[in-house]
């Protein structure tokens, strides 16, 4: 039984459809003004491994992330840019899609723009008007009034007074509240603006979630996410906005990622001491950064340093190893394989990993799973390769659900090298061949142990020496 952690109960719930066997999935998305650092790519990987699991439990998947394209951070980078609005989004949704590609997102089922839901979201917005929870002030922008909504501030689980002290709003002489938002900005000189009942303005950056979820999944859904710092106000803002609007339990659960701290603060743009994911995928290969994101369970902060990115590519280059081994085994053509007892270690296996998954996506105990495997794997590779064999299948195909182990090994164990001579090794590797051919194993010996001075180890096979990192 799959059971998640609700932030809005506070608790692991046994997960249920809305509509048996289909998942309805909500993430926020980038607002794109600047590349994607590492906090965001935390959150999608999340998101993507919890997509890949659903799917793999046998459920369909509707996953809707959305793009933020119109927000007053776009607007003043534009600016500062001397670029227009599209031309700085058009780049950086150009930019986020490669991020993602390389780093194996699966592509969501749709990917609304907040641009392109305008008349949905101005619909939404007069409908709360018309119930009397949203106000034009005399500045002519519109604010939803958090008192007309009861229970505003039950996902932060902090009272309003609470909320009101600590969220520093700026105090605005046109809200009734200091805790009212913006659903609607008025134009102002050298904006885009957008026409519309109370005159030309454009969205708030809560108003647009609202009206893009319900328009892609419609009244109520099943997950909505994003990362912790969207708890509050944004997501409490979202629940307002579109309860008001429906009188109806907008979403079942609430899943947020945890934060990417460096030196134990929080990693982000206005502390200056973030990374962007290219700089990340610059260093190190795709499934390393997601090995690392992974090994930390996706609610618990995770510490970024170079040292825990070292230990996850050493982590992932041992699975790669095993593997690598197994695929020079060969079969013995002498299975002495019990199959029943065979069958019941192999979904012994495969129940471990899901029990793992089952309890709140726990990825670090997924990925330990991997790891017994492995141990397993060595233990029996020279006596029974069989079933080595088979092991290997089923390590494989559990890690494709963490979007791992999908390179071939070889590949895999020899990335990351180019700092190192390959033709140096190469070379290497023919002169220790020759010194073997005329028996001169002191030299061959030297030679090995140069190349695993330099990383590289060698495996001797009936084609020849193929080497790979250490
Ligand atoms: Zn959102």
């Amino acid at each position: 039984m799959l059971k998640i952690y609700n932030t809005l109960t506070q608790q692991k719930e046994t997960f249920k459809p809305l509509i048996a066997g289909q998942v309805s999935l909500y993430v926020c998305g980038m607002t794109v003004y600047d590349l994607c650092h590492i906090g965001h790519a935390r959150v999608l990987v999340a998101f993507d491994v919890i997509v890949r699991y659903l799917k793999n439990r046998g459920l369909s998947v509707k996953y809707i992330r959305n793009i933020t394209d119109i927000d007053d951070k776009i607007i003043q980078r534009a600016q500062e840019n001397h670029e227009s609005i599209t031309e700085l989004t058009t780049r950086m949704i150009e930019a986020m899609h490669e991020d993602f590609a390389q780093l194996n997102l699966m592509p969501p089922t749709q990917e609304p723009k907040a641009t392109e839901s305008i008349a949905e979201i101005i619909q939404l917005i007069q409908i709360l008007l018309d119930k009397g929870v949203a106000y034009q002030a005399e500045n002519r922008d519109i604010f939803y009034a958090i008192d007309t909504f009861k229970t505003y501030g039950a996902l932060a689980h902090q009272d309003l007074e609470k909320l009101r002290h600590g969220s520093r709003v700026a105090v605005e002489l046109n809200k009734q509240d200091p805790l009212d938002f913006v659903l609607w900005k008025a134009a102002k000189p050298n904006e885009p603006s957008w026409e519309s009942p109370w005159g030309p303005g454009r969205p708030g950056w809560h108003i647009e979630c609202s009206a893009m979820s319900m328009a892609a999944l419609g009244e109520q859904f099943d997950i909505h996410g994003g990362g912790l710092d969207l708890v509050f106000p944004h997501h409490q803002n979202e629940i307002a906005q579109s309860e008001a609007a429906t009188d109806k339990k907008f979403v079942q659960t609430w899943i947020h990622v945890g934060f990417v701290q460096v030196n134990r603060q929080k990693m982000s743009k206005s502390l200056g001491n973030f990374f962007t994911l290219r700089d990340m995928l610059a260093e190190y290969p795709a499934e390393v950064v997601r090995y690392f994101l992974m090994a930390s369970h996706y609610r618990s902060p995770i510490h970024y340093s170079q040292e825990n990115l070292q230990l996850a590519q050493a982590a992932l280059q041992r699975l790669y190893t095993t593997l690598f081994e197994v695929d020079n085994l060969g079969a013995s053509g002498h299975p002495e394989i019990n199959q029943d007892s065979l069958t019941t270690l192999l979904s012994s296996y495969e129940e471990s990993f899901q029990a793992a998954m089952d309890d709140d996506f726990n990825t670090p105990e997924a990925l330990a799973v991997l790891f017994v495997m492995t141990h397993e794997i060595h233990r029996i590779k020279a006596t029974d390769p069989n079933k080595a064999i088979l092991i290997a299948q089923v390590l494989k195909k559990q890690a494709t659900v963490l979007g791992i182990l999908q390179q071939n090994p070889k590949d895999f164990l020899k990335s990351g090298v180019q700092q190192i001579d390959s033709a140096k090794i190469e070379s290497l590797i023919q002169a220790r061949e020759k010194a073997r051919a005329g028996k001169d194993w002191k030299t061959a010996d030297a030679i090995r142990q140069e190349l695993e001075q330099m990383g590289i180890a060698l495996k001797d096979t009936p084609q020849g020496s193929d080497w790979y990192r250490l």
